[in-house]
């Protein structure tokens, strides 16, 4: 059996579906194929976060008080150092959802405005014709389907499935991400034994509470006197459960019990250099653009969705073929702006690799990094705010904490050296080529600067 629509988008997760409804809404036809039944689609997770803001910025009304996607909306966040102590707090307004409840709802907005959906339907090969992505073929109900498009999109997470799959000359990076680039989550839904006790959340300014050191964190849960105790780690699950141990031997909690342990993991690796190819696009978690310190991708796909919807819809105003060419608007859009502080904050992570326990808490004492100035600053611009006067005086505070001893000279040699090499990727990003003629060149130079580049490491002892 044959069917059409002008975009083909594999993957019904938050990133598929919200770009589906933005080219909907300009009035192209849209169908989202999905493995899962319509019920089950955003199953992978229970509850999950947004800042309050995306809600104005992307258009989508917030979710109600007092429905089953809406947790709870709160401000505060406490960081917290080493041992539970330097106690640093952000105001920044967070709403918590449930998951799948936030997808069926996305669901119903784009099928309002004319979104199709295939649910129950695996993608199982891409249909080339003369290196142009023409269509997919799928299976649904044990028959396998061709489904053609003008455009093919990837937001199948981060199985990558279609990008993958593709012809190794086809001129987009077909890696799948590798267990070593992940990063190792488990959400335990904890309920207190003795709810009227103090207990982490119990504290001022603690509706949400992040123990950065240990990539621990301790987030409201809609149950009565429970919340989700997650943490995150390189290298399996197993190295996971050792941070937890670290952490409750030197942050101790009063009595608890455990309702419900998840585990999911996040893609920690750079975005493919090109996201479009001639008649495919990938996005997402598909395309890692996940920020690097909170392994989140919703937020920066929508963006990215915005400016790839815009392109996409002058091409097929213009009756133009939605080639690798005409579709490399969407390449310069996202590598020269938020990509490149994307891939800037993530050649930065390593660096964290060296820095002790001391170190950590000597950055935390002189507001530096771990400060709440930093915080909010890469939350809100990606990046953090260095002006030459405050560049001034961290040095000085390096040299202080070197003199002192309160800060080690080998945290600083690499934290200086991966800062030269981020700022070097992300000036590279923001040259990314107007031409596509001159992207060998540029890709080149990028996979140098990236080979100094460590994957992440488990750092805790
Ligand atoms: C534990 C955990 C907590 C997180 N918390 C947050 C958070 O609080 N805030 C935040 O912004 N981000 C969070 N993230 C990250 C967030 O989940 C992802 O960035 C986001 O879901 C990516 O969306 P996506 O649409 O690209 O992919 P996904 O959400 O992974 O959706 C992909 C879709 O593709 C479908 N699919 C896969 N293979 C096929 C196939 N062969 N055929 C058809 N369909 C297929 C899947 O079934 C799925 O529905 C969290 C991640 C984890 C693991």
């Amino acid at each position: 059996m044959e069917n059409s629509a002008d975009i083909i988008i594999v993957g019904a997760g938050p990133v598929g579906i919200y770009l589906g409804w933005q080219l909907a809404k300009k009035g192209h036809s849209v169908l989202i194929i999905e493995k899962d039944s319509k019920e089950n689609t955003g199953s992978k997770m229970d509850q999950f976060h947004l800042e309050t803001m995306v809600f104005d910025k992307y258009d989508i009304v917030p979710p109600l008080e007092g429905t089953d996607e809406f947790i709870t909306s709160f401000k505060w966040t406490s960081y917290y150092g080493p041992y539970g102590k330097y106690q640093q707090v952000m105001k920044y307004p967070v709403t918590a959802m449930r998951f799948q409840f936030f997808i069926q709802r996305l669901i119903k907005l784009a099928e309002g405005d004319g979104v199709q959906f295939k649910f129950s339907a695996v993608y199982k090969e891409p249909i080339i014709k003369e290196n142009n992505l023409i269509g997919v073929k799928i299976e649904k109900d044990n028959n396998m389907h061709k489904i053609l498009g003008k455009l093919v999109v990837d937001s199948t997470g981060s199985s990558a499935v279609v990008r993958s799959s593709l012809p190794k000359d086809f001129g987009v990076e077909t890696f799948k991400i590798e267990d070593d680039e992940k990063m190792y989550v488990i959400q335990r839904v904890i309920r207190w034994k003795n709810p009227d006790e103090p207990h982490p959340g119990t504290g001022k300014y603690e509706e949400s509470i992040s123990y950065i050191y240990y990539k621990t964190w301790v987030a409201p849960h809609f149950l009565p006197n429970a919340n989700i105790f997650g943490g995150g780690q390189p290298g399996g699950y197993e190295n996971q459960e050792k941070a937890t141990e670290i952490f409750l031997q030197e942050v101790p909690f009063p009595p608890y019990e455990i309702l419900e342990v998840h585990k999911a993991t996040t893609a920690y690796r750079r975005s493919p250099y090109s996201l479009v190819g001639n008649g495919f696009f990938c996005i997402g978690d598909s395309a890692c653009m996940s920020k690097s310190f909170s392994g989140e991708a919703i937020e920066s796909s929508w963006n990215v969705s915005l400016i790839a919807s815009d392109v996409i819809h002058t091409a097929l105003e213009n009756n133009l073929e939605l080639s690798r060419e005409n579709l490399w608007p969407i390449n310069i859009g996202f590598f020269r702006n938020r990509g490149a502080k994307l891939a800037a904050l993530s050649a930065q992570i390593p660096g964290a690799a060296n820095t002790t326990k001391k170190d950590v808490i000597y950055l935390f004492k002189k507001n530096f990094i771990f400060s709440v100035r930093d915080f909010t600053s890469m939350w809100e611009n990606l990046e953090l705010d260095i002006s030459f006067g405050r560049m001034i005086k961290i040095i000085g505070l390096f040299l202080w904490g070197l003199i002192t001893r309160q800060f080690s000279k080998k945290a600083l040699g690499t934290m200086l050296k991966y800062m030269k090499i981020s700022g070097k990727i992300r000036e590279h990003y923001e040259n990314f080529p107007e031409d596509p003629k001159d992207f060998n060149d540029w890709s080149g130079k990028a996979n140098e600067l990236w080979s100094h580049v460590e994957k992440m490491k488990f750092t805790l002892v």
